[in-house]
């Protein structure tokens, strides 16, 4: 990384470039989004990033078969535990069952009763904590709690487990921090700006492979795995542009991240075109006009 100034104008032309209507279509906040109300959209945005792992397609395809199966009337069938689980009973995306996201759900939906919202609940943690990482781990037990008030069968099977993950863990808690992202960071098009008492300067990356890979290229961090310590890296760099709301660049930089398809070994013609060739630690040398 040669200077903020320089990555800040890199990431500033990703972000104005970025095609947001095409790109919304592919990303699971877009089916978040044909939401409008905030309850609605909270639980959409639980599912959505839950499942928000694998090949894009078919998460956005786990997504809406789960919506699907528990029809129009979702938020109703989530106060019947039995129903819930009946509906989505032969559901399976990767590791995760149906009767894990119907748990997952049917405690947000009490969470969501007892609380007012999961806003609300993430919020009291969040102040009484001062922090983000012990509101997460303590909002996330709340939600496990209320699972396991409803059901303790497969307590602790890999798939639930999956699906919710502990956040005190060293993993990069990326489906969490994307969760989050949506719910706080102001409604730009992307995100919604639902939890509005919860600033956008305390949130981290969602790191996933595509923005560990360009924040190592771009020498936002040196750790060799996506980990919780290196999104806090890459947030702290990003926040050196943007204090207020480090993670405005998440979004596009992702999209940006799949669609360039960058190997470990730098490609001539791909380098040549992309956007963060400039500041690329790999990017492959300009090819030489053969001697004659
Ligand atoms: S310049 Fe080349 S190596 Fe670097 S991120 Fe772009 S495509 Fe990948």
């Amino acid at each position: 990384m040669r200077s903020c100034v320089q990555l800040a104008e890199i990431l500033e032309s990703i972000v104005a470039t970025c095609d947001v209507p095409a790109r919304l279509a592919l990303d699971p906040v877009g089916v978040v989004r044909t939401y409008r109300h905030p309850a609605q959209q909270e639980l959409a945005g639980l599912l959505s990033a839950s499942l928000a792992f694998g090949q894009v397609k078919a998460l956005r395809r786990a997504i809406e078969q789960v919506l699907s199966r528990m029809g129009s009337d979702w938020m109703g069938v989530l106060e019947d535990r039995h129903e819930t689980l009946c509906r989505l009973e032969g559901f399976q995306y990767r590791m995760v069952r149906g009767r894990d996201i119907g748990r997952l759900l049917v405690g947000a939906r009490f969470v969501q009763r007892r609380q007012g919202s999961l806003g609300e609940a993430f919020c009291k943690e969040f102040h009484l904590a001062g922090a983000l990482r012990p509101a997460l781990v303590a909002w996330t037990r709340q939600l496990r709690d209320a699972a396991g008030a409803f059901d303790h069968e497969d307590q602790g099977r890999r798939g639930y487990g999956h699906v919710l993950p502990d956040p005190a863990g060293a993993s990069p808690n990326k489906r969490l921090l994307l969760f989050l992202r949506w719910m706080v960071r102001p409604n730009d098009g992307v995100d919604l700006g639902l939890w509005t008492t919860v600033p956008p300067s305390a949130l981290l990356i969602p790191v996933d492979t595509h923005i560990h890979r360009l924040g190592k290229l771009l020498g936002m961090t040196q750790r060799s795995n996506p980990s919780w310590l290196a999104a806090e890296d890459i947030t702290a760099v990003l926040r050196q542009i943007d204090p207020d709301d480090p993670v405005r660049f998440d979004f596009a930089l992702c999209h940006l991240g799949m669609t360039l398809g960058c190997s470990t070994r730098p490609d001539p013609t791909r380098c040549e075109s992309c956007p963060v060739r400039a500041d690329c630690q790999q990017r492959a040398q300009p090819r030489m006009a053969e001697s004659l």
